[in-house]
């Protein structure tokens, strides 16, 4: 073997390398990094979607929930939740950590920037890739979402959800409004539906019904329809029951793990 042929030959292993080690990178929906031991936490929302769908990984989920002054969730809308979780993902614990009063900020609407700050004061539960315990976190604030007033929920990282209480307090207030633990158990479940990939956004779709403009579902009625985070949906389209995921949207959840 030549210098130089022996040189193409190390390039070439060198970059088999590489890319191995890119691919397997972003192709570990998992997420998790062999080396460190460590789940990431401040990854994009549907970066992780199998952790949450699969018990491959991780067999139990536990969910912490901080709330500003005035915004406690009803146990209502926490009971719809915890069904629907153990309805769709392969775990065979879901827990709902009793939730926790924290201080308002003071602000009468909250950039995603100024929340991910927030959860970085008040979280305390996060995922050890070597447990059994999967960690996701909801912090609902006293303001209005700063980018989207009428937006009622967001998934901010790939195990973090904030919701709007003042939004929501405005929605269900007034004659013929609805209860507000059927907006908090709609708008729970469905920015978890974003952190489960829902739709195409880290769950490949099996079928045709993700929206252009963004990862919602086309399917009307469904769960994951996009007008469902805003308040407009609550005032306009809602039927009085939390909307249940459509077939297609099931689909995709079990195609990537969940059931
Ligand atoms: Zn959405
Ligand atoms: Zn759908």
């Amino acid at each position: 073997m030549d210098v130089q042929h022996r040189y193409k030959t190390v390039s070439a292993l060198f970059i088999a390398l590489i890319s191995l080690s890119i691919v397997g990178c972003l192709g570990s929906s998992s997420g998790i990094d062999e080396n460190m031991n460590r789940f990431p936490s401040t990854a994009n929302p549907g970066f992780t979607p199998q952790a949450f769908l699969s018990d491959s990984n991780f067999t139990a989920l536990e969910l912490e929930i901080d709330y500003m002054p005035g915004q406690q969730p009803t146990q209502a809308a926490l009971d719809s939740l915890k069904n629907f979780l153990q309805n769709r993902l392969n775990k065979s614990q879901v827990t709902i950590n009793t939730p926790t009063e924290v201080a308002s900020a003071g602000e009468d609407s909250y950039s995603a920037e100024e929340i991910r700050e927030l959860e970085g004061q008040y979280r305390n539960n996060f995922t050890d890739s070597r447990g059994n315990t999967l960690h996701a976190y909801f912090l609902i604030v006293d303001g209005k979402y700063q980018a989207q007033e009428n937006v009622l929920g967001i998934a901010y990282f790939n195990t973090s959800m904030a919701f709007f209480g003042q939004t929501i307090s405005e929605v269900s207030s007034g004659i013929g409004a609805p209860p507000k633990e059927k907006i908090e158990g709609t708008v729970f479940q469905h920015e978890f539906g974003h952190t489960f990939g829902l739709v195409g956004s880290g769950t490949p779709t099996q079928s045709d019904h993700k929206t252009a403009a963004s990862a919602h579902c086309t399917t009307e009625g469904c769960l994951m329809e996009p007008s469902v985070e805003t308040a407009n949906f609550f005032a306009n389209l809602f039927d009085g029951d939390i909307p249940d995921l459509d077939s297609a949207c099931i689909a995709d959840l079990q195609a990537n793990g969940g059931k």
